[in-house]
Formats: structure tokens, C-alpha cells, sequence
């Protein structure tokens, strides 16, 4: 991104640059017709091809109107929008309190983080009414009033970088977000609905009460990974004295699958507000702990059987070490022939076996008794003797195979 400090966007005096995020630098600048601060979020467009970018710029306008009609106490307002030499911007109010990412780091009471997320729900609510995901919930989009007050910025930018079959267009597979915060189904690039936003907003919430994060790694491929598989490290392992109502409601929000969370954020809400009231008599029928079953690296695992099976093979396809892991083998004979395929030829090798066995000669000196049966007919064979004439004269001498006396008796066999 060049540097805009000092330059004008239209009506825009650019300031100050206040922050650089994965997709857009945001600066402050001074409303030269209103005279008032505002914050201008340029999208990054270095990061893009020319034919992305063309996509992007078509899509913005219409999505900046979208995000321009929502209009609600607790969601940060889209003053304007334009284009500064083929990079798309939107104009936004100026908060000066800060974000929420300055409020993480250590465990926070947990009346204090409910209270705190409330808006935030409410904002949500409003947004999903209207059709509008986030995709994107993290608390450096969570800013705050010079009171303290949180609104929620930032709506949209997913989708502006969203294709329409759900590709994303920075082309890496994963979806677009913050993969700390990214549920498992948005993770691998699958169609999101609330329940998304709703799992955002749990992570949110951990590291709110417990000041850590409860899946990170070095890789954004190896956090995606981390929310598919791990189970969530219990909340009540880093707060002592964590209601077991707000832990079970953070088991609930951060369920791997989108139908175990809340169904929506009304729901999610009047959670909150009961647990605020009373700690002790709200209760959540779930379980405390997930079950501890690493989908990719157990092998007993069925993919078939499990409705997940999509969720892994796509993340197979797009991890080579995990793919080692658990692949089956393309080609298997089993497939080819019927199941009865070792007894036909264990059949046919004994036969072969028996022919050459029985021709070999081998079987005259293992079973000689029964070579003796099969030689017992005495053959005669002619030998040429001089006769005492000049004629040759034939004669036959008999040529007995010898054998013992006893087994000649036994058989009965007559000489000649
Ligand atoms: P990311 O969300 O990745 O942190 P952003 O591009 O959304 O990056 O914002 C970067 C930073 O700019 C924020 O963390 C915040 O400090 C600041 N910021 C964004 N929007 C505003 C705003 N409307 N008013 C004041 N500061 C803002």
C-alpha cells in the first residue's frame, strides 16, 4: 500500500495511518465537508491479481449499500465509500476508546465479559435478521467508545472477498477470517450461516474470561486443524471460580458442529441474561467435556459413517501430512475380484502341485508299497540270442522287477 498520509480521497484529508489488518490498512482522516474525524479502510489490493481485483471492485458497490442500510445502535456505521486508484475504500465513524484486543491477555470477571458481549449479540442478531453474516468476529473488530462502549466493525469485508461459490479470492482454500476465531465449517472454506458468527463469538468470550485463546499454532492451516479436531481445553482449567453454567455455555458455543451450538443469537442472548441474573439456576443440558477423538489421526475412525466425512476429506485434500496419515489405498484387488477369489487359486495350485508330484517319481520312493501294485504286472521285453542256425530265432526272457518275497505273497502276484 503507498503511503497515503496527506493525500485527499475525495472529500477525505488523509491523517494518519491507525492500523494494517490481513485484507485493509485503515487510517484516520479528517471529513473535509462535515469537519468532523473519520476512519477510511482501504482494501489491500497489492495482495491480489488484476482479474481479482476487477471482481472485487465489482462486487464492493453493492455491498457497501448493503452495509450502509444497517443501522443499528451497536454496529459501527458505513459513512461512504469509493475507489483511490483501483483500490476500493470504505469511509467509517472514528472510535477513539481503542478495541477490545487491548482488553485480552488476562482473565476478565466474567459478569464483566457477559455484560461486555451483549451489545455485541444484540448486533449480531439485528445483522443476521438482515441476512448479513459477519464472518469475521474477533475483538479488534469489537471497538469501543471513549465511554467504553463496544460496536461492531468491519461487517462484510469477508464477503466483499468472497466468491460466489464460496471460493475465496485470495485462493488459498482456507476460508477468509481469522483462523483463531474461525469455526471448523468456515475454516475449510465450507457455506456458513450464523452459526458461524455465533462460534466466533465463543471464542470471543474464552478469551475474554481465561486471557488465552484456546486453539493457536503456527500455521493458520494448523489452527483450522486444532478447531476440527482438539477438544476444547476446559475454561474452568484457567478460572478457578467459573460458574459451571458459563463454562457449559461456552462448551455450547464452541461445539465443532454448527447444530449443537445456539441456533441463533436471540437464543444465545437470553442465555446471557438468565446466567447474569442467577449463575446457579440456569442450566444447559450439555455435556462438560467433548469426547477426546482425534478425527483424522484415529485410525478406527469411519469417514463414511460420520457426517463430518465431507469436512475431513476436504481437509485431506488440502493437507499432504494429514492425507498420509489417513489414506486408503486407491486400488485394492478386492475390488477387482469376487471374495472367494483365494480358494479358486489355492484350488488350482494344488492341482498343479498334485499332476507334477504324481509324474515327478517322487511318489515310487515316499509310498514304494503302492509303486509296487502300479509295477506288479511282469513285462517281458525280447533279447536277440544266436540261434545255432544262421536264422536269428527270438526269444523271450522274462524281466521281473524285484521285489521282496513277502509282499509278492501278500499280493498274490503270479511270475512267469
Ligand atoms: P484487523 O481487523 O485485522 O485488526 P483492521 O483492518 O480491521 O484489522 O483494523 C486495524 C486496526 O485499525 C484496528 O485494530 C483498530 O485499532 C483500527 N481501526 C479500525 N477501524 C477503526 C475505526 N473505525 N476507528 C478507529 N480505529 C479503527
Amino acid at each position: 500500500m503507498p503511503n497515503l498520509i496527506g493525500k485527499t480521497l475525495g472529500r477525505y484529508h488523509i491523517l494518519e495511518q491507525i492500523g494494517e489488518g490481513g485484507m485493509a490498512t485503515v487510517f484516520k482522516a479528517l471529513d473535509t465537508r462535515l469537519e468532523r474525524d473519520v476512519a477510511i479502510k482501504i482494501i489491500r489490493t497489492e495482495l491480489f491479481g488484476k482479474a481479482i481485483i476487477e471482481r472485487i471492485l465489482q462486487r464492493f458497490e453493492r455491498e457497501a449499500k448493503a452495509l450502509a442500510r444497517l443501522s443499528h445502535p451497536n454496529i459501527l456505521k458505513v459513512l461512504d465509500y469509493g475507489e483511490y486508484k483501483g483500490s476500493p475504500y470504505l469511509v467509517l465513524e472514528y472510535l477513539s476508546g481503542g478495541t477490545l484486543k487491548d482488553k485480552t491477555g488476562q482473565p476478565m470477571p466474567w459478569e464483566q465479559a457477559l455484560q461486555l458481549l451483549t451489545p455485541i449479540i444484540q448486533a449480531l442478531a439485528y445483522a443476521h435478521e438482515h441476512k448479513i453474516i459477519h464472518r469475521d468476529i474477533k475483538p479488534s473488530n469489537i471497538l469501543l467508545t471513549d465511554k467504553g462502549q463496544p460496536l461492531l466493525t468491519d461487517f462484510g469485508i469477508a464477503k466483499i472477498l468472497e466468491l460466489d461459490d464460496g471460493q475465496t479470492l485470495t485462493g488459498t482454500g482456507v476460508g477468509i477470517g481469522t483462523p483463531e476465531y474461525m469455526a471448523p465449517e468456515q475454516g475449510i472454506g465450507k457455506d456458513v450461516d450464523a452459526r458461524a458468527d455465533i462460534y466466533a463469538v465463543g471464542i470471543v468470550l474464552y478469551e475474554l474470561l481465561t486471557g488465552r485463546k484456546p486453539y493457536t499454532a503456527d500455521t493458520p492451516m494448523a489452527v483450522v486443524i486444532k478447531h476440527i479436531n482438539d477438544p476444547l481445553p476446559r475454561p474452568g482449567k484457567f478460572v478457578s471460580d467459573l460458574p459451571q453454567s458459563v463454562e457449559k455455555l461456552l462448551i455450547k458455543l464452541l461445539a465443532k458442529k454448527p447444530q449443537d451450538r445456539f441456533s441463533n443469537m436471540d437464543e444465545l442472548g437470553l442465555g446471557i441474561k438468565a446466567i447474569l441474573a442467577n449463575p446457579d439456576t440456569f442450566k444447559l443440558s450439555v455435556p462438560l467435556a467433548e469426547p477426546e477423538r482425534n478425527l483424522v489421526t484415529d485410525r478406527s475412525y469411519s469417514p463414511e459413517a460420520d457426517e463430518n466425512a465431507h469436512t475431513i476429506d476436504l481437509f485431506e485434500r488440502s493437507n499432504p501430512v494429514v492425507a498420509t496419515e489417513s489414506k486408503r489405498p486407491r486400488f485394492q484387488i478386492k475390488d477387482v475380484l469376487p471374495s472367494w477369489w483365494p480358494a479358486v487359486i489355492g484350488g488350482l495350485l494344488l492341482l498343479i502341485g498334485g499332476t507334477i508330484w504324481l509324474n515327478s517319481g517322487i511318489a515310487l520312493q515316499i509310498f514304494p508299497t503302492k509303486a509296487l501294485v502300479f509295477t506288479s504286472t511282469p513285462t517281458a521285453t525280447k533279447t536277440m540270442t544266436p540261434s545255432p542256425s544262421d536264422t536269428p530265432q527270438p526269444t523271450v526272457t522274462p524281466s521281473v522287477t524285484p521285489y521282496p518275497s513277502k509282499i509278492r505273497d501278500s499280493l498274490g502276484v503270479e511270475m512267469v
